[in-house]
This record gives C-alpha cells, structure tokens and sequence, in this order.
C-alpha cells in the first residue's frame, strides 16, 4: 500500500459495473489490493458485494459498493455521478456487467432480445457517456469493455448474446478514435469461456468437449481478466485493442 502511495495510483478512482460476483468481483479485489480507489457496482446480488467489501476490509482495504442497474439509463447515470460526488472524478471505467441466455435463435422474444441488448450492450453506453463527460474535461481517462470470444466468432444458439458483444467491439473501436485526441484510451477484453456462474448450465461433458477444442486444454479463471484488466491500466499507449483470453481457443 505504502508503495503504491509512493506510484500514485491510490489516486486512481475506478468504477466496476458488475463487481459482485464473477469476474467483476476478481476485477474489484485485484484493482483494491493495488491500492485503487474502487467502486464496486452490484445490481441483485446485494449480499455478495458486501462479502467482496468485507473480504478486502479485513485486509485493511475500504471500497464503496453502489447498486444500481446499469442496463436503465438513470441507474448508470446516478452510479457515475455517486463516484464524482464522491471523488470528484472518474479515471476509468470497467464496463464488466452482463448477462447471459441460451435459446435457438427462432425461439428469442422480442423481450429476451431486448434484456439481453439492454443489460449487455446498452450499459456500456450509458455508463460510458456519463462518465466520459469527466474523463474529457479532464483530458485523461480509459474505458474497458468486458466483450466475449463470442462476439469476435458468433455462437450457435446465442445469437442475441454474441451481437450485443460484437457490438460492443465496434464501440471501442469507434469511441477508441473518436476520444483518442482527449487523451481517453478505449480498450476491449475478449474472453473464452472463464470459470463463474455464467457458465454452470454446461455439464461436466460439455466442459471436457470444450477443453479439447482449446490448446491449453484448460478452462480460464477470473485471476487471467484481472490481471490484464491491471496491466491495460499500468500501460499508456494501447488503444482500440480488443485483447483475447482464451486458452488458444480462437487465433
Ligand atoms: P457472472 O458471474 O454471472 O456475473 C455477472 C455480473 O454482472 C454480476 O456481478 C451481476 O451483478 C452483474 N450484472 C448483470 N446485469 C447487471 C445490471 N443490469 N446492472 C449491474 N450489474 C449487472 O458472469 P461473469 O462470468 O463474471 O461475466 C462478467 C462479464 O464477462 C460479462 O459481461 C460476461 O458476458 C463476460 N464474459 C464472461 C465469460 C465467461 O465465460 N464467464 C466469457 C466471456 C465474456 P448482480 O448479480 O449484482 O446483478
């Protein structure tokens, strides 16, 4: 901690949608130990987040935790605004939340379509616009999206998930150029298939079916997205980047 006071970092305000469990829980826990000043956004899971809260307290370590559904345009903006009344600024923004739905592709409603667009593509742009707002008064800031190997290769039976994740490709691309002259970098992070809740409806055969399929014959774990969440925060000059973790799995 002392030593990061002496890097500076602890003055690094950063919002983690999504941060209750998963990983955006092991975003929010790496991020504080780092000695970031972290805002841990949660929506349902109100008791999760405070066990990621009371976990990094017992080591000394203090982040807010803020409820608010990002997938509603007032709930992000009330979220990007508790961080700068609080903190007066946003250095950067870690647009993790998600969710995820297996249908084929005639059986998705017309409200299954929207869900999924709202809480995975919608977020990141309403949370994005409120808190660039900051970021370009303050000519400097960094945007990171969690998309999904699915986004970059389509998946069968996933056709509302993998379009909100390619969607969201396109956003940090174009908003990469368009904020580059602001000093503001705009990152994606696409990963293969990671170790959460997200994916407890595969069964055991399944997972073994996709292990084979990837070169590291293994599954990843949270620790992998952390960590390169910290290192595109570390770096100054990656940008527009869509960086997959996946084992191998798509080249
Ligand atoms: P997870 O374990 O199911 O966690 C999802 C997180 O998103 C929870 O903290 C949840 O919060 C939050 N969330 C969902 N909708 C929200 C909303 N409207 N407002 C605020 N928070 C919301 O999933 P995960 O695996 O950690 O996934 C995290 C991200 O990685 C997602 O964007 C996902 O699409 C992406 N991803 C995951 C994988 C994978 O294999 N796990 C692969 C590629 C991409 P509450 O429970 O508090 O509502």
């Amino acid at each position: 901690m002392v030593e990061n006071q002496e890097k500076n970092i602890v003055n690094k305000v950063i919002i983690v949608t999504g941060g209750s469990r998963g990983i955006g829980a092991e975003i929010v826990k790496t991020l504080a130990k780092e000695g970031y000043t972290v805002i841990l956004n949660y929506n349902k899971s109100e008791e999760c987040a405070k066990n990621v809260k009371n976990e990094l307290a017992q080591l000394g370590i203090t982040v807010d935790i803020f409820k608010a559904d990002v997938s509603k345009p007032d709930e992000a903006i009330n979220l990007v605004q508790y961080a700068l009344e609080k903190y007066k600024k946003i250095d950067v923004l870690i647009n993790n939340a998600g969710i995820s739905q297996s249908k084929l592709f005639t059986e998705i409603t017309n409200e299954d379509w929207n869900y999924m667009i709202n809480n995975n593509l919608n977020s990141v742009f309403y949370c994005t616009r409120e808190a660039v707002k900051n970021m370009i008064h303050n000519k400097q800031g960094l945007i990171i999206n969690i998309s999904s190997i699915w986004g970059i290769t389509g998946a069968s039976l996933e056709v509302h998930y993998s379009t909100a994740k390619a969607g969201i490709i396109g956003f940090t691309k174009a908003l990469a150029k368009e904020l580059g002259p602001s000093n503001i970098r705009v990152n994606a992070i696409a990963p293969g298939i990671i170790n959460t809740n997200m994916n407890k409806e595969y069964s055991v055969d399944e997972i073994n079916k996709i292990k084979e399929e990837i070169p590291l014959e293994r599954i990843g774990n949270v620790d992998s997205i952390a960590k390169c969440i910290k290192w595109i925060i570390e770096d100054d000059y990656t940008t527009g980047e869509v960086i997959s973790i996946n084992g191998g799995w798509h080249m």
